[in-house]
C-alpha cells in the first residue's frame, strides 16, 4: 500500500522512518529502472520555509520561481503560503493557475519583453521591479498603475553567481531614476536589491539595506510613500549552511534603518535556500573507460553516468555549482583510485568531475548527488535524446502531520487506496494507504 497524495501534482510517497538514501536503494532495485531520477523531499522545504519563519522573522520569503519551478514544490509553498518572485509570464501564469493571489507575486525582471508586461497589466500582478529609464517608459505605456520598486546595486564581495553587472542602478544614480518616475507619473513603493546569488558575504545584506534606507529618502523626499523593502536572494541553500550568518546582519540592519512599527513591509526573494537540499539526483554508470600510463599501471577510471552538463549538471556551467556524489552501495575506501566523471552525450563539454575517488565500480551502479534543487531540472535539456530526470515526491510521516495540523482543513485525507502491485516501496512497513487532496486556495498560513 502506499499513501497516495494527489495534492502533489500526480502522486507523493509518505515516509516513516525511511530516509531518501532508502528510497533510492528500493527504487534501484528495479533492473528496470535505468535512467536517472530525483527523490523531492517535501519535509525539506517545509523545515527550510519553519527555519526561515524562525530566523527571519519579519521577512516575508517570495521564493524565486526561476530557481526550480518543480509543480510539488510550487504548490507546497502556495498551500504554506508565501509570495512568489516571476521572472516572466510563464511563471507569473504558473503561479496565478495554483489559486494563488496576484498580490504574492512580484514580477522581479527589472528588463521585461513588452508582452510579458501587457499580460502582468492584464493578470493585475502590480508589484514589479525596474532598474533603467527605458523600462519606466514602457511600464508607462502598458502599466501606468503598477507598482514598482526600484532596484538598486550593492555586489557581495564575493559570490557564486554575481548579478550587479546586469542589474541594478546605483544607490547614488536611484535620484535621477526616481525623478524620471514622477516625470512619467508613476508609483514608486519600495526599492529591492540581489547581493549576489550564492552570497558568500553575508555583511553585504547589512550594507544593502543601510543603501535602501537611502533610496527611501530619497523617494520620500520626491513625493512618493515607499512602504515595501525587498532583500532579493542570496541566501544559502546546503542544509551544512546555516541561516544564522545571514539572518544576523539582516536582523540587525531591518532594527536600525527599518525598526519594526516603521510601516515598511520587508520581503526576500529566496530561491537557492529554499530549493537546494531538498532533491538528490541518482545516476547510474553506464559506460566506463580504464586508462592506463605508459608501463601499463592504471592511471585513471573514467566513469559516464545517465545524467550530464546537458541536464542536471547544466548547474556546473550555469551556476558554477560544485557538486559531490556519494555511493548507494558501501564499499572498503582503501580500494578507492582517481577517477572522473562524465556525461552521457557525445560532446567533450559533457565532463562532471575532473577528479575524485571512487572505487572501481560496475556498470549499473548508482552515484548519489545530494544538494541538487538549485537552477538544475529548471535548465535541463534533452540534447542528444537523454530525458531529463523524473522526479519522485517523498513526503515524511511528521510532516504531513505538520501540515495537516497548520493548513487545517484545507490539506487533508480524502479517499483511501491501496496499490499493492504497483507498491513503490517493497516492504509493507514503507507503505501507508490513502488519498490526499489540498484545496488549491489554502489559507495562508505564513502570515
Ligand atoms: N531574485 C532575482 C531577481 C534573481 O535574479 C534571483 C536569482 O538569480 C533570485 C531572486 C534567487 O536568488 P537565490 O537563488 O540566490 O536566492
Amino acid at each position: 500500500m502506499k499513501l497516495e497524495c494527489n495534492f502533489f501534482a500526480g502522486s507523493a510517497h509518505i515516509l516513516n522512518e525511511e530516509t531518501v538514501m532508502d528510497v533510492i536503494r528500493e527504487k534501484t532495485k528495479d533492473p528496470e529502472q535505468e535512467d536517472p531520477f530525483y527523490v523531492l523531499d517535501v519535509g525539506d522545504i517545509v523545515q527550510k520555509i519553519k527555519v526561515w519563519k524562525l530566523k527571519l522573522p519579519r521577512v516575508k520569503p517570495f521564493y524565486a520561481v526561476k530557481c526550480n519551478d518543480h509543480p510539488t514544490v510550487l504548490e507546497i509553498l502556495a498551500a504554506l503560503g508565501t509570495g512568489f518572485d516571476c521572472a516572466s509570464k510563464s511563471e507569473i501564469e504558473k503561479i496565478l493557475e495554483l489559486g494563488v493571489d496576484q498580490s504574492r507575486i512580484i514580477y522581479a525582471n527589472p528588463c521585461k519583453p513588452a508582452s510579458h508586461l501587457r499580460l502582468a497589466a492584464k493578470l493585475q500582478v502590480s508589484l514589479m521591479t525596474f532598474d533603467n529609464e527605458t523600462e519606466l517608459h514602457k511600464i508607462s505605456a502598458y502599466y501606468p498603475d503598477a507598482k514598482l520598486v526600484i532596484r538598486i546595486r550593492v555586489d557581495a564581495a564575493d559570490a557564486q553567481c554575481p548579478l550587479g553587472m546586469k542589474f541594478g542602478v546605483l544607490p547614488e544614480d536611484a535620484e535621477a531614476l526616481l525623478v524620471a518616475a514622477q516625470d512619467l507619473g508613476l508609483n514608486v513603493v519600495g526599492v529591492s536589491f540581489h547581493v549576489g546569488s550564492g552570497c558568500q558575504d553575508p555583511s553585504s545584506f547589512y550594507q544593502a539595506i543601510a543603501s535602501s534606507k537611502m533610496v527611501f529618502e530619497k523617494a520620500v523626499g520626491l513625493g512618493f510613500s515607499p512602504y515595501l523593502l525587498d532583500i532579493g536572494g542570496g541566501f544559502p541553500g546546503s542544509s551544512s549552511s546555516s541561516l544564522d550568518e545571514f539572518a544576523e546582519p539582516i536582523n540587525r540592519a531591518l532594527d536600525v534603518f527599518f525598526p519594526e512599527g516603521c510601516g515598511v513591509e520587508i520581503i526576500a526573494e529566496p530561491g537557492r535556500y529554499v530549493v537546494a537540499s531538498a532533491f538528490t539526483l541518482a545516476t547510474s554508470i553506464v559506460a566506463k573507460r580504464e586508462v592506463s600510463d605508459a608501463s601499463g599501471s592504471l592511471e585513471t577510471i573514467m566513469y559516464y553516468i545517465n545524467d550530464g552538463v546537458y541536464g542536471s549538471f547544466n548547474c556546473l556551467l550555469y551556476d558554477h555549482q560544485k557538486v559531490h556524489a556519494v555511493l548507494l552501495k558501501k564499499h572498503d575506501k582503501e580500494t578507492h583510485l582517481p577517477c572522473s566523471v562524465w556525461g552521457p552525450t557525445c560532446d567533450g563539454i559533457d565532463h562532471i568531475v575532473s577528479e575524485m575517488s571512487l572505487p572501481r565500480l560496475p556498470c549499473g551502479e548508482w552515484l548519489v548527488w545530494p544538494e541538487m534543487g538549485a537552477y538544475t531540472l529548471v535548465a535541463a535539456g534533452t540534447f542528444n535524446g537523454f530525458p531529463v530526470p523524473k522526479v519522485i515526491v517523498v513526503v515524511p510521516h511528521h510532516t504531513w502531520l505538520y501540515l495537516e495540523e497548520h493548513l487545517g482543513h484545507s490539506f487533508s485525507m480524502a479517499s483511501v487506496e491501496v496499490q499493492n502491485e504497483k507498491a513503490f516501496l517493497a516492504k509493507d512497513r514503507h507503505e501507508m494507504a490513502g488519498s490526499l487532496a489540498v484545496t488549491k486556495n489554502a489559507a495562508s498560513h505564513y502570515t
